[in-house]
């Protein structure tokens, strides 16, 4: 086990600019059963592809990923701390989270992973199995990132890093040979606060450090396909693509990400953006996480902003939209117009 690689591998994750680097091994993830215990609760809305048997048979065992694989590189880099926005939000501007304010990571970190395994490689002297996720594979990487000492897994149930705080991506590689593994950060820090649980406006933090996507932000306007529920709409106020409430609520996050830069409006105008064609949607978020959602999600969020703003300038806008092609942005629409016509009476 060469202590002296492990020490070169990280140095140049950093140099590629990576915030952390750290490295576990592939047993089971410790929190294994309390992320098993979620799905079988059905916390995980409609995500069901990740109950299926080799989805949950990956997470418990990362060898079935990769049988070679004898140690685990865990990453992170960073996303920009939402209270760097120069502009700030308006009446009548909705809320992008941070993570989306830039080109999507799934783009962005292939080639830095390729990268490191280039690097190994060339230090090694031979090709090694490998194989790398950025989010995007069946493996419990919060867990894992822990165990690699790259944080401790907060009651917002985010990855916490004692000097970085938590606006970071994670990825990993899975490698086919032995490192030697960092010390877990087992300790709490998070104590006694309860900021994250109290400030969440859907109370979606559970007690166990999980969520119940049924009922988190970030869900209902991302990954969510359908309709929102209704008792939920008026507590999701101006997010129209994620929230970052949780995050933004932390104290480990008053040691900013780095990282400031937005190449998309994070607080666009709800009546411009209501008026996005197919077209238009595509080009705007062509390589943005905001395309996850379609124009279908995201005109439905925005129909629901412009609800809970309860701006009348806003009618003549959601009476168009109520002949929009989607009938979901159809339906969120009518619920806009009436909450906004109600609050008039
Ligand atoms: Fe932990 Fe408080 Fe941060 Fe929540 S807000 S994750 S309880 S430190």
């Amino acid at each position: 086990m060469s202590k002296e690689l492990a020490k070169k591998i990280k140095a140049e994750a950093l140099r590629l600019g990576f915030t952390l680097a750290g490295i576990t091994t592939p047993e089971t993830p410790p929190h294994i059963s309390t992320y098993q215990n979620w799905l079988d609760a059905g916390r995980h809305g409609s995500m069901t592809y990740l109950e299926n048997e080799r989805a949950r048979s990956r997470r418990n065992n990362p060898r079935l990923i990769l049988p070679e694989c004898q140690s685990i590189l865990l990453l992170a880099v960073p996303y920009p701390d939402p209270k760097t926005a120069t502009a700030k939000p308006e009446q009548g501007t909705g809320k992008v989270a941070s993570y989306a304010w830039n080109e999507d990571y799934h783009l962005l970190l292939p080639e830095k992973m390729k990268a490191i395994v280039t690097f190994i490689e060339g230090e090694e002297g031979h090709s090694i199995p490998n194989r790398w996720y950025t989010d995007t594979g069946p493996i419990l990487e919060r867990d894992l990132a822990q165990r690699a000492g790259l944080g401790w897994i907060g009651k917002n149930t985010c990855l916490i890093n004692p000097q970085h705080g938590s606006y970071f991506f994670l990825a990993e590689i899975l490698l086919g040979i032995e490192l030697p593994s960092d010390e877990a950060i087992n300790a709490d820090h998070c104590g006694t606060c309860t900021r994250c649980i109290e400030a969440c406006p859907t109370q979606a933090i559970l007690p166990n450090r999980t969520l119940d996507a049924n009922r988190c932000i970030s869900y209902l306007t991302i990954e969510n396909k359908g309709e929102i529920a209704e008792e939920l709409r008026p507590k999701i106020g101006a997010w129209i693509f994620g929230c970052d409430i949780c995050q933004m609520i932390c104290p480990w996050n008053r040691f900013a990400s780095p990282v400031t830069e937005a190449k998309i409006d994070p607080h666009p105008n709800l009546i411009t953006e209501l008026d996005l064609t197919p077209q238009e949607f595509n080009k705007k978020f062509k390589n943005n996480p905001v395309k996850r959602a379609k124009r279908r999600g995201y005109l439905r969020n925005v129909a629901v902003a412009l609800g809970n703003v309860g701006d009348p300038a806003a009618i003549p806008a959601l009476e168009k939209a109520l002949n929009d092609i989607e009938p979901l942005v159809r339906d969120h629409a009518r619920w806009a117009l009436d909450r906004i016509k109600s609050k008039r009476i």
